[in-house]
């Protein structure tokens, strides 16, 4: 979050103005904070540094998908990059406009693509197997389907090898030396229309160079598919992947800085080769990250092998630091006015040795009660969580000028049985 957000006041944190041990007491705990202004802020850094082109930012909801943000980023004009049916459900029920939908994914079912062909969004296509059923499925549905492909442009990044999704040996995308091969193919079916090419090398990405590499890539495949088979496309998307600064001393590259890496590959391709797609940008992380401060409670200090503080939330509500090893921020938010006084490793409630969400971090003197805040919590924080070990998920807040509103109840554990069914012969 912009440290203009936070303040402190009698040794509280404060987020928006507004003072997080009132809001834990309020809402209950543990609970995810979601900054407004942040998201906004962040959505039009990116909208004014590629101002300069025909350009389009969609936002990849996977990072946060509750319906309060995609109101808000819809209403700075975000298009939106989708993952699921459920995911095209909800930004289509948010009123974002559908021409502004990418519908991703390497692994779709046919339902999903009918979905996407009845809603008229378009398809970024992953597979041979998938062009042949989106055209026969169109087919089907007397309609036409717009596509775009997923390249795979064979780049590394430098990021965890779990995020890293554009090298040659991921899952992601047609192998870059299909891709024309794809392109002729699409041509020749009369359902299909071909809009854009598509790609995305990987998430947390903090050294821009590679985005750089990528465009060339991508510039020479748009030239190649014209040369070849005549066909313009309307827009190039080089995926999101922009990082944050997790750690204090990490870079922390800007959109600015990330235009001033590919726009003028992008610009100068443009001009000798007189093809001009519409750039289209995916970020998740970098918008929401930052806007985001998970706040839970402290249940015990365990003097052991290490001193350990348990608290009241754990990888079922942020499971980065489990699955990529990821470093966030801890504060006491109840004790921001003291210095440094013991090393503590932060635990969760789970039943799971790896349930850690910061190791060995120098805190002010904790006590049972006293309340943590994580932060940078708002990407990939909520959206990853589970109901592991029967705990229903924990509210959601958005704050804005100095006002809370609740954007999404604590779960009850009515949430933890629905759906299930006892067989009748088990009664
Ligand atoms: C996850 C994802 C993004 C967003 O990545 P961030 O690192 O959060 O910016 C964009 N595009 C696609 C296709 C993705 O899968």
């Amino acid at each position: 979050m912009k440290s203009s957000n936070f303040s402190v006041n009698n040794g509280h944190l404060i987020i928006n103005g507004l003072d997080t041990v009132e809001l834990a007491r309020k809402y209950g705990s543990p609970l995810y904070i979601i900054c407004e202004d942040t998201i906004r802020e962040r959505f039009r850094e990116f909208r004014s540094a590629f101002s300069g082109v025909k350009s389009d930012i969609y936002y990849a909801m996977k990072a946060n998908g509750n319906l309060a943000i995609l109101k808000i980023l819809g209403s700075e004009g975000a298009g939106v990059d989708v993952f699921s049916a459920g995911e095209l459900y909800m930004a289509l029920l948010t009123g974002i406009n559908r021409e502004k939908i990418l519908f991703n994914g390497n692994s779709k079912t046919d339902r999903e693509l009918k979905f996407a062909i009845s809603s008229g969004v378009t398809v970024s296509v992953d597979s041979i197997d998938e062009l042949n059923s989106l055209s026969k499925l169109a087919a089907e549905l007397d309609a036409r389907a717009s596509l775009a492909f997923r390249v795979n442009p064979d780049i590394s990044p430098e990021t965890h090898p779990k995020i890293s999704t554009g090298i040659r040996t991921s899952k992601f995308g047609i192998p870059h030396d299909d891709v024309l091969k794809v392109y002729g193919m699409a041509k020749e079916l009369d359902n299909i229309d071909i809009k854009g090419i598509h790609c995305h090398i990987g998430s947390q990405i903090l050294k821009l160079d590679v985005f750089g590499e990528a465009m060339v890539k991508m510039m020479d495949l748009v030239e190649l598919i014209r040369d070849e088979y005549d066909l313009e496309l309307e827009f190039l998307d080089i995926g999101g992947g922009l990082g944050i600064p997790y750690h204090e001393d990490d870079p922390a590259p800007t959109p600015e800085d990330l235009a001033d890496v590919i726009l003028p590959i992008f610009k100068d391709k443009s001009a000798k080769t007189g093809i001009s797609p519409r750039l289209i940008l995916e970020p998740g992380r970098y918008i929401v990250a930052d806007s985001g401060v998970l706040l839970c409670r402290v249940n015990t200090v365990k003097r052991a092998h290490k001193t350990f503080v348990g608290t009241d939330a754990g990888f079922n509500l942020l499971a980065r630091p489990m699955i990529y090893n990821a470093y966030h921020r801890i504060l006491v938010a109840n004790r921001m006015d003291q210095p440094p006084a013991e090393t503590y490793t932060i635990v969760g409630p789970i039943c799971e040795s790896g349930d850690i969400l910061g190791e060995d971090r120098n805190l002010p003197r904790i006590e049972k009660g006293d309340l943590l805040a994580i932060l940078d919590t708002g990407a990939y924080g909520f959206s990853m969580s589970s109901q592991y070990n029967q705990r229903p998920r924990c509210a959601e807040v958005l704050v804005s000028g100095g006002h809370d509103e609740l954007i999404r109840e604590e779960e009850a554990v009515g949430d933890l049985i629905a759906g299930q069914t006892i067989p009748d012969r088990l009664l």
